[in-house]
């Protein structure tokens, strides 16, 4: 970094500005050029592959420096930006020209992963989320921001895997702290890659805060007001009221759930292909694209509120003209939250402008759609879906629909909106027929035919006549020469002289003007912002809204009947996105009844048969039905929840460096901590990453924790056939298993749900669809023969009645200095395939 020699003054003031932003990369506004210098030329040199060069190359210590072309610059930054970067954007805020000594530099704008409004790495339907924590009295506050389209929310909690949740939830690229404890900062990092920002709390925009009652939310949005004023120096005007939530008034799912589910992002891909929200998108805007992601992460958990979401799909579902037009018509509404944001910032166009009265030009029709729907179920949004006339007028009065992108050119101004502009466009237009006229009475009186009026840059209008035609006429006096060229000569005269000073003027002045009364109407326009989000707002949830009716009409998905008790009926259900893909014919329903006192349903059935398939349907179908869209059944009754917590499939947390097992148990240990009576628990093969014993004993007894304290509705499917005779002794218990037939010897899973336990287990036989040598398998199968006659059911743990809870014991097999124990003991289980486990049992 700086040296101790002496600097110009140019990098002196780069030190003086750099030291405030020792974090970013400082984009130095040199010229035309953006600059880097010392460490941040060298990474971003590396970074952009640009060539590293340096200032004053002859000096003792010459000076690191890269750069970019400014007119370039905007996909260099993104670049920075979307790989975590920030990056600051320091102008000569002076004219050159007009000043002496150094010009004045400042930093006009900080662009972050969190502040980024439009760069390549912002997808229309994804928000993009700042986020800020802070905390007191063991209290977190928790507000979140995307400047993009202005909308603003704030929460607070106790737990901090609330906030780990949350975080996950959005997404967030970036997160503004101040003192934030460090292991949960690592934590954070860890699990959502993101960067942290730290800022002090200057407390300012309490206009806006006058309805936040909490401290410690206050304390989060001044923290995230701060940070964005620091990032983005100018006013914001497009931010919204603050939006008090609190986490529990949704229905709730930990991250681990959330990834499990693959509600927004795939397992394996990170992206949205083969999620809910895949399935379910069917809108047409850019908001209720984003919308739809937001209901999905927060299905709701009262009962009206989701009624009268089913009423309104209901409606779309039922009037299909009405919503084929009502789709029409929002295919013409472009993203309006963020054009609202955009005219805030100070950064739309002409094109922008015209692409907001385009969108605010459909809401008419919207309007009538939605009339012609039952009003009442409307109610609400109809008010908010107003078509904003005013700002109709203004635009289309004012701004030409043949506008180009730059704002400065001209061009932009309808003609008709404003006298003086007007007559600077008679001016020119009458300008080229003077012209003409000039041309041709110099014609007549020279009598050169081919003398002609022309434009250059340099000279601007002359006369042109050519040599030949020179031979034999000397030019009048008032002739005034100007250039020569090869064949011809160019004079100038004074009347010429003065058509083009007022052509010039005209041209300038108007550009001028247009630039003026641009500036005008999207002051204008700015003034309407709350208007327009408003809109947006509503004009987003009808999107969402028929994108349910849509997708429920097209899967034949049916509205269910919910409920503040605990029946759970479900016939002929599906799990929609397997469905979505395997075609419906290919998918086998199942039904799923639990009644009233039933708390457990223990699944059986070999591997491959659709157990976890079954359980993901399940959760599936209730957060689709708690965000207010039909299921896949032919008919639904199902209890509102309030958390689901899932154990399913392998979720190896490799990021975060945990066994298989450990994560197994830390997913059981928040379901048995938090699950209630109200909430939905799923474990699949729970038990199943530790050895047998361990894993039954376990297995069993959490089933007897939930059967006893937990109480909550659960799925829990195994492969430990010994399990199922819990049924017996504990009431709440039910068995289901997954039918099968034999054909010729081969085992065909049916993926059909049946009452009772399976009777067998058919590990062979997925090994042999996986294609093992058959010379393995027969010996497998060998084995099997022998283990079954050898080791009868003495592994199976007897079930123990609920009172007596002591399965650990049955387990004791070994005397304590048994070397079968104690080679058991330093066995990795879970590196071993279910053939090496046999073998070494046989062996023992
Ligand atoms: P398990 O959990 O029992 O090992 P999975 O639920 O992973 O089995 O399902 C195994 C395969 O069977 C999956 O590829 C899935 O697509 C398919 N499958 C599961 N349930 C059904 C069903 N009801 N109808 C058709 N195919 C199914």
């Amino acid at each position: 970094m700086p040296q101790k020699t002496k600097h110009t003054p140019m990098m002196e003031q780069y030190f003086s500005i750099k030291k405030e932003y020792p974090d970013a990369f400082l984009f130095y506004r040199l010229g035309d050029f953006y600059e880097l210098f010392y460490d941040d030329a060298q990474q971003v040199a590396q970074l952009l592959e640009l060539t590293l060069t340096s200032r004053n190359k002859n000096a003792t210590d010459p000076i690191p420096m890269c750069g970019v072309p400014h007119h370039a610059a905007a996909g260099y930054i993104d670049t920075l930006v979307e790989q975590g970067y920030k990056v600051a954007i320091c102008e000569q805020v002076e004219d050159p020209k007009t000043t002496k000594g150094m010009v004045k530099r400042e930093v006009v704008q900080l662009v972050t992963p969190g502040t980024v409004m439009d760069g390549k790495g912002l997808t229309s339907k994804e928000n993009n989320y700042l986020t800020a924590c802070v905390t007191e009295n063991e209290q977190f506050g928790f507000a979140y921001v995307d400047l993009s389209t202005g909308e603003v929310n704030v929460t607070s909690f106790l737990d901090k895997d609330v906030l780990l949740d949350e975080a996950s939830a959005l997404q967030t690229k970036e997160m503004v702290i101040v003192d934030l404890d460090e292991t949960l900062q690592v934590e954070l990092t860890k699990r959502l890659g993101l960067v942290f920002s730290t800022q002090d709390i200057l407390e300012s925009r309490h206009e806006q805060l006058e309805t936040i009652t909490e401290n410690v939310q206050r304390q989060a949005l001044f923290l995230l007001f701060s940070y964005l004023e620091r990032t983005q120096k100018r006013q914001l005007d497009h931010l919204q009221i603050p939006q008090v939530y609190q986490p529990e008034h949704f229905l709730k799912m930990d991250h681990y759930s959330k990834a499990n589910l693959e509600l927004t992002r795939s397992m394996r891909s990170g992206k949205k292909q083969g999620t809910l929200l895949w399935l379910l998108d069917e809108t047409k805007t850019a908001m209720g694209g984003r919308l739809l992601k937001q209901w999905i992460d927060h299905p709701l958990i009262t009962k009206r509120a989701i009624e009268m979401r089913q009423a309104q799909v209901e409606q779309l579902l039922t009037a299909f003209f009405e919503r084929i037009e009502l789709i029409e018509q929002l295919k013409g509404v472009y993203d309006l939250e963020r054009l609202a944001g955009r005219v805030a910032f100070g950064n739309v166009n002409a094109r922008d402008l015209l692409q907001l009265c385009h969108s605010l030009e459909q809401v008419p029709a919207i309007r009538n759609s939605v009339l012609s729907l039952d009003q009442t179920v409307f109610q609400e949004l109809l008010t908010e879906l107003s078509p904003l006339e005013d700002l109709v007028a203004l635009i289309r009065g004012s701004i030409n629909e043949e506008a180009p992108l730059q704002i400065t050119e001209g061009n932009v101004i309808k003609t008709g909106f404003h006298a003086q502009l007007d007559q600077y466009r008679d001016t020119m237009r009458n300008g080229k027929q003077w012209l003409a006229d000039l041309e041709a009475k110099e014609r007549t009186q020279t009598g050169i035919k081919n003398l002609k009026v022309g434009y250059n840059r340099v000279f601007g209008y002359y006369i042109e006549i050519t040599k030949a035609n020179l031979a034999t006429f000397t030019p009048p006096e008032y002739f005034e020469r100007k250039q020569t060229l090869s064949n011809a000569e160019r004079f100038i005269t004074p009347e010429l002289k003065k058509i083009e000073t007022m052509i010039l003027e005209a041209q300038e002045e108007s550009t001028a003007l247009e630039y003026r009364l641009f500036l005008e109407v999207r002051e204008q326009v700015k003034q309407s912002i709350t208007r327009i989000q408003a809109l947006a707002k509503a004009i987003s949830t009808l999107d969402v809204l028929q994108s349910f009716a849509t997708i429920s009409e097209q899967y034949q998905y049916v509205k269910p009947v919910l409920t503040n008790e605990h029946r759970l009926f479900i016939k002929e259900g599906r799990h929609p996105v397997v469905e979505k893909v395997l075609g419906k014919q290919e998918y086998v329903p199942n039904d799923l009844i639990m009644e009233e006192d039933t708390m457990i349903s223990l699944i059986t059935g070999p591997n491959m048969s659709g157990k976890s398939t079954y359980m993901r349907q399940l959760a599936l179908t209730v957060i689709l039905a708690q965000i207010g869209c039909f299921v896949p059944a032919n008919e639904a009754i199902i209890p509102i929840f309030d958390r689901i917590f899932t154990r399913i499939g392998a979720s190896d947390d490799l990021i975060a460096g945990q066994s298989t097992f450990m994560v197994e148990m830390m997913e059981a240990n928040q379901a048995l901590q938090h699950a209630t009576k109200n909430s939905l628990v799923l474990f699949d093969e729970l038990g199943r990453g530790t050895a047998t014993y361990d894993g039954i004993a376990l297995a069993q007894a959490i089933i007897e924790y939930i059967h006893e304290h937990v109480k909550a509705k659960t799925l829990f499917s195994t492969h430990y056939h010994e399990l199922t005779e819990l049924a017996n002794t504990l009431p709440h218990v039910i068995n289901q298993h997954v039918g099968t037939v034999e054909e010729d010897g081969d085992v065909v899973f049916l993926h059909k749900m049946m009452a009772g336990p399976a009777d067998k287990s058919y590990g062979i036989h997925v090994a042999k669809i996986a294609g093992l040598p058959e010379s393995l398998l027969e010996r497998a199968t060998t084995i099997l023969a022998e283990l079954e006659a050898t080791t009868p059911v003495s592994t199976t743990p007897t079930p123990v009645a609920v009172e007596v809870i002591e399965p650990i014991e049955q387990l004791d097999l070994f005397t304590e200095d048994s070397s079968v124990l104690n080679e058991l003991e330093h066995l990795n289980v879970s590196m071993m395939t279910p053939i090496d486990v046999m073998m070494q049992v046989v062996k023992w």
